[in-house]
């Protein structure tokens, strides 16, 4: 049965003091939380730290990342490789975030690029999908995530999802304190799998699809409860020891 993931994603925020006493506050407030996978990804300067910090930590709590760039190494100024990642002990990698397709004009085709060189070096990508607030009221919601799939499916075949997680994350909802609601998630979430499934039943049944966009403790067990949602993406609220906890032990 499919597990669920429960990610931190850090954003832009913290320095060192902070990942510290982050990373401190969740260790205590995850003792006892269990059938629930725990991911954090801070900012890639601070996966030294965090990794260190991790080590001594007495629950599990998987390292990721918030991006990665698509060369192994060479004359490529500033960019992160997965072996990089790797060699950090970050294997869970956020790739396609909508902030990274808005401000970073990353292309679905990228986003699929970026997605088969994480798999190559054994991986685990992230892979944001979701629409934004008008193509919602257009009703393409469905058309737009299963397009951004689409990317990823038609170049590497389905079975590359396999050991992948998908994150469903509606625009509107992201940092907007609006989430969508567990009914409206759930018909979503359940759209995405049919599409999935239309090229494997097995894929479909398998894949770990979280929900992204203002989720909290007070509205994560409701979301948790829909049979399609494994999970979720947490921004914010996962910048809260407590708040973030409270959202693992809901799933
Ligand atoms: P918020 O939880 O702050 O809405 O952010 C969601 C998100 O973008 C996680 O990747």
């Amino acid at each position: 049965m499919r597990h669920p993931l429960v990610m931190g994603n850090w954003k832009l925020n913290g320095n060192k003091a902070m990942v510290s006493d982050l990373i401190k506050g969740l260790d205590n407030a995850l003792a006892g939380v269990e059938g629930v996978d725990v991911a954090i990804a801070p900012p890639v300067m601070y996966l030294d730290l965090a990794q260190q910090l991790l080590g001594k930590a007495q629950n599990k709590i998987v390292l990721g990342a918030q991006n990665v760039d698509v060369n192994a190494s060479g004359a490529f100024t500033g960019d992160i490789s997965p072996e990089m990642l790797k060699d950090f002990g970050a294997t869970h990698i956020i790739i396609g975030h909508s902030e990274r397709r808005e401000y970073h004009k990353e292309s679905d085709e990228f986003v699929a690029q970026k997605f088969a060189f994480l798999k190559e070096q054994g991986l685990t990508p992230v892979l944001c999908i979701g629409e934004s607030e008008a193509q919602n009221e257009a009703g393409e919601t469905v058309e737009v995530c299963a397009r951004q799939l689409d990317a990823v499916i038609k170049t590497q075949g389905v079975e590359a999802l396999l050991g992948a997680v998908i994150a469903y994350e509606p625009i509107w909802a992201i940092g907007t304190g609006k989430a969508a609601t567990a009914e409206q998630a759930q018909e979503i979430h359940a759209a995405i799998r049919a599409h999935i499934a239309s090229f494997s039943q097995n894929v479909a049944e398998q894949v770990v699809i979280q929900y992204g966009g203002s989720v909290k403790a007070g509205n994560a067990a409701e979301l948790f409860a829909m049979p399609d949602i494994d999970g979720a993406l947490v921004g914010g609220a996962a910048l809260d020891a407590e708040g973030f906890a409270a959202i693992a032990k809901a799933a």
